[in-house]
């Protein structure tokens, strides 16, 4: 038990614990759910669901909650425009972000926690602030003072001595390098959907969510709060203030952030308009778990750059490893037992332990499986491996799965066109013909990675949908 994780609070790489008995207490800000997630969001939570893997490795149990943004000044702006309540305009993002997130494989936080669930929490706790003068009120909106909490900047490591008092800023995107009273309550408009609570009639501002339902499912003092690095600022800042304005105990002990998934050196988003959503790339003949590889490999404190060459090396990995994984599985083998083959084993799970102990190093656990990939097939083409070194080899891939996920093909759920496995049925006769039977062989993989089984019968080949 040894892992390490990088805390933006320190600033340092620190070894990672839960500080009461084993349960990791983890917050992680969830989707904004106005549109479709793009695959730079789920870069951040793919490095989520590799964290929470890892974690559990390393021997933790994990209670993990996720907030879903049902409110917000982007949901508004959308639903009023197409004449539906917020509900009926997100669920269709929520139900497709959860479509999405299984498609990657990433497993469901324990808590899943929409803020239209808990806006009268909110409004207390904003009461709370007020009661303790750290907020002030402007038009039926209630801001909170950050002036009153000296401690503001401690995660940006930003002086904000200077700001000026009073400054203050009510909607949801935010100048980045600003530092202003932000929006804790904002009083109702006309058209807009409101609630009525203990501060009056309006809705919540995005910062308090997540401090109120992290407080309130997993108590003052959290073990880890995650997000992607635009978040720092404010968003995670104005969390901390507001949190320990309310408990006075820290909020978070360790703050881990992910980097940003680029276009041509740019952040992927929206408003660049340089994106893509998953469902883009799907239909561009990727599998998901293709996606999930490329996002998973490269250290999440590294920035990466989209493009399609990526992602064919990320399905040219999968593939090598998939091989490999069926050479183990279907191989002849020799009895017994070649001891160097299975010390070789042991360099490979230590060297991929090591690699995710250090702040989930990727990149090198990957590498260290690879090395032993390639060292164990030239053994296997030597016939220097034996039936004894198959659980070994397993305990390597067990290990490489339990992270990344990816041995299992995806069955494509609407399947092939019946023409197109006609025709490549055909191509794969041609290449029987031509004696090219290792051709043919990896085309009868490919169709029952797509759920297509083949037979050979006396009258031809037949073949099936598997169930
Ligand atoms: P949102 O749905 O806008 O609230 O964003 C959800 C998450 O996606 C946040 O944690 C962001 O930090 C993260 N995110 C947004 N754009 C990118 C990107 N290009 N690369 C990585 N993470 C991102
Ligand atoms: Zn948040």
């Amino acid at each position: 038990m040894s892992l390490r994780l990088y805390n933006t609070l320190t600033l340092e790489v620190q070894p990672f614990a839960p500080e009461r008995d084993n349960t990791v207490r983890m917050y992680t800000c969830g989707p904004t759910v106005y549109d479709f997630a793009h695959i730079g969001n789920f870069r951040t939570f793919i490095f989520y669901d590799v964290l929470r893997r890892w974690i559990r490795a390393t021997g933790y149990q994990l209670d993990h909650v996720m907030n879903i943004t049902d409110v917000d000044d982007k949901i508004i702006r959308n639903a009023v425009a197409r004449r539906q309540s917020i509900g009926e305009y997100s669920a269709r993002f929520t139900t497709a972000f959860f479509e999405d997130s299984e498609s990657l494989r990433l497993e469901r936080p324990e808590r899943v926690t929409p803020a239209t669930g808990h806006i009268d929490e909110m409004a207390e706790a904003i009461r709370k602030l007020g009661e303790q003068g750290y907020t002030y009120e402007s038009d039926g909106s209630i801001y909170f003072r950050i002036a009153k909490f000296p401690e503001y900047g401690k995660l940006s490591h930003m002086d904000f001595s200077g700001t000026r008092p009073g400054a203050r800023v009510d909607n949801d995107n935010y100048e980045k390098d600003d530092a202003r009273d932000f929006v804790l309550w904002k009083a109702a408009k006309e058209n807009e959907p409101y609630w009525d609570t203990v501060v009056g009639r309006g809705r919540p501002g995005w910062h308090i969510e997540c401090s109120v339902m992290a407080i309130r499912y997993l108590g003052d003092t959290l073990d880890l709060h995650a997000g992607g690095v635009d978040l720092i600022f404010p968003h995670h800042e104005n969390e901390i203030a507001q949190s320990e304005c309310l408990t006075h105990h820290l909020f978070s002990r360790f703050w881990v952030h992910s980097e940003f998934l680029l276009v041509d050196g740019q952040k992927m988003s929206k408003s660049l308009g340089n994106f893509y959503t998953l469902r883009d790339i799907l239909s561009k003949g990727y599998a998901p778990e293709t996606v999930r590889y490329l996002l998973a490999q490269v250290p999440y404190r590294k920035a990466l750059n989209f493009t399609f060459d990526g992602l064919k090396s990320a399905a040219t990995a999968i593939d090598r490893v998939r091989n490999f994984d069926l050479r183990v599985k279907t191989g002849k083998f020799e009895e017994g037992s070649n001891p160097d083959l299975d010390a070789r084993a042991q360099v490979a799970t230590g060297g991929f332990r090591a690699a995710m102990d250090d702040d989930l190093n990727t990149a090198e656990a990957l590498g260290s499986v690879f090395e032993y990939i390639r060292d164990v097939n030239i053994a296997m083409d030597k016939d220097e491996f034996r039936a004894g070194n198959v659980a070994s080899a397993k305990a390597v891939l067990d290990l490489f799965d339990l992270v990344f996920d990816v041995l299992r093909p995806t069955a494509a759920t609407d399947g092939l066109p019946d023409e197109e496995v006609e025709a490549k049925i055909e191509e794969r006769r041609d290449a029987k013909k031509a004696r090219n039977f290792a051709g043919a062989d990896q085309i009868r993989v490919w169709l029952l990675d797509r759920g297509i089984i083949i037979e050979d019968t006396k009258d031809g080949v037949r073949w099936k949908r598997k169930p």
